[in-house]
């Protein structure tokens, strides 16, 4: 996930749509808890968010056509109309649909008609329904792309069988020892997924399928241990102050957590803080064997320029104005009048002027022949993307530049940093850390996300 983007919008949303919710009680204990803990239930006055009984998946948007298949004997409806039954479809039948004008067209054996939008939905709730070679639990809408051309496909899914299609591909396929760290995965998905429902209201579903929220596959290739987790964790979400906790995680902090507002332009949250991944202070972290927590990549001159040719002016775009430019403040020193800070020109120098107290780089300063750009937090990693062909954006903000010079000015630059991904919230290589020496789920949780409670939401029956 790099789920900054998000609007605050939810929590007027969780403020008005309450229902039931029950304490989380003490007896859902993992094998054993190290360390005084204080995830417990805790009487929390006036927070009871509830879930929708299906969420609405975004699988794909702005196509021209849709191919769907049918698992087992189905219904096709149309949601707007009446009578909204289309026809009954037997098990394996393939469904197409493509955008004419403002309506959704579809075709099925010798059937075929036009509609405002349509349902693809299995008449036995086991059976599944298929897209591109994948499988869903729950079932598919096809509606014309709210404002756009071509399709999109939504797939309704409950809470609880969505996570089974989430958690596996977050956190990834682990042993029976890291079963905490998986119950631990399977709240923080939950809890993200709850806080973030609505949020993509205006594509017509509520969340993404991909890193804009959360990685899901459906249900072709679930994961046993994940699905057990998730049963055993059913309901239950992170709450803290009255609200639902911003559940956020990456794969490995580096040694340190960060505190949200000093990476991303999103407020303070007080379980959102800086803080040792560590049993005590100076102790090892629990990540230090993660692959990535110490890291190291060189840019030659010319491959850093060119670089930065495209990243620097992406930046000034995005941080220069706006809410983010209030929180970034002034990005951009001309070295003259006429100087564009869309043009970067050549680089002259790059420096860290700041650091959040976890370490992070927190103002880069890249001086180029057009002016000094001042990097903020985490958008340092994007503006420093990898060397590599892949270009993918810099592991961390956790780094120390070596900046080495010739007589034409900068000959290379190498950044070595620790860890993988913003370290807000969980650290996932760390949570397995913990799970395989003995820390139960509540433990994990209050490490990551301290000073939160759990407590359980009405869901369905999931996986
Ligand atoms: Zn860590």
């Amino acid at each position: 996930m790099n789920g900054w983007d998000g609007s605050d919008g939810r929590r007027r949303w969780l403020a008005a749509a309450l229902a039931c919710l029950a304490l989380f009680g003490s007896g859902c204990g993992g094998p054993k808890r190290l360390p005084p803990v204080v995830a417990s239930s805790v009487a929390v006055p006036g927070f009871k968010p509830s879930v929708p009984a299906l969420l609405g998946i975004g699988l794909a948007e702005g196509r021209g056509n849709l191919v769907l298949t049918a698992g087992g004997p189905s219904l096709l409806t149309a949601p707007d109309e009446r009578p909204p039954l289309l026809k009954r479809i037997p098990a394996g039948s393939r469904l197409t649909a493509e955008r004419r004008g403002p309506v959704v067209f579809w075709r099925s054996g010798a059937d075929s008609g036009a509609v405002a939008s349509l349902r693809l939905a299995p008449q036995d709730p086991q059976d599944l329904v298929a897209f591109e070679d994948r499988q869903y639990r729950g079932d598919f809408l096809v509606l014309p792309t709210p404002g756009g051309g071509g399709l999109t496909l939504v797939n309704n899914v409950d809470l609880e069988a969505y996570l089974a299609g989430v958690v596996p591909w977050e956190i990834g396929r682990h042993g029976e020892d890291a079963t905490a760290a998986l119950e631990a995965q399977a709240v923080a998905a939950r809890t993200y997924t709850v806080s973030h429902l609505r949020e993509r209201a205006d594509h017509g579903f509520d969340l993404f399928a991909d890193v804009m929220d959360q990685v899901y596959k459906g249900a072709g290739d679930e994961d046993p241990l994940c699905n057990r987790a998730i049963r055993r964790t059913r309901g239950l979400v992170l709450e803290a102050e009255g609200e639902l906790v911003e559940a956020y995680y990456s794969a490995c902090c580096g040694g340190t957590t960060s505190r949200i507002d000093q990476v991303w332009p999103r407020p303070a949250r007080t379980y959102l803080v800086d803080h040792p991944d560590a049993a005590r202070p100076g102790a090892e972290p629990f990540c230090s064997r993660y692959k990535y927590f110490t890291w190291t990549y060189t840019w030659s001159r010319s491959r850093l320029t060119a670089v930065l040719q495209g990243t620097l002016p992406e930046y000034y775009r995005a941080y220069s104005a706006g809410a983010r430019g209030r929180w970034a403040g002034p990005v951009f020193s001309p070295q003259g009048g006429d100087a564009d800070p869309l043009r970067p020109g050549e680089l002259l120098d790059l420096e860290v002027l700041a650091r959040t107290p976890s370490g992070r780089v927190a103002d880069l300063a890249v001086t180029t022949t057009a002016g000094t750009y001042h990097v903020r937090g985490d958008r340092v990693r994007w503006v420093l993307s990898r060397p590599g062909s892949d270009g993918g954006i810099l592991r961390s903000a956790l780094f120390d530049l070596q900046v080495d010079r010739d007589e034409h000015g900068i000959s290379k630059v190498t950044a070595r940093g620790h860890g993988y991904g913003h370290g807000i919230g969980m650290c996932q290589a760390g949570a397995l850390v913990m799970a395989r020496r003995g820390y139960d789920f509540a433990a994990i949780l209050d490490h990551y996300y301290p000073g939160t409670a759990l407590v359980r939401l009405q869901t369905g029956s999931g996986p």
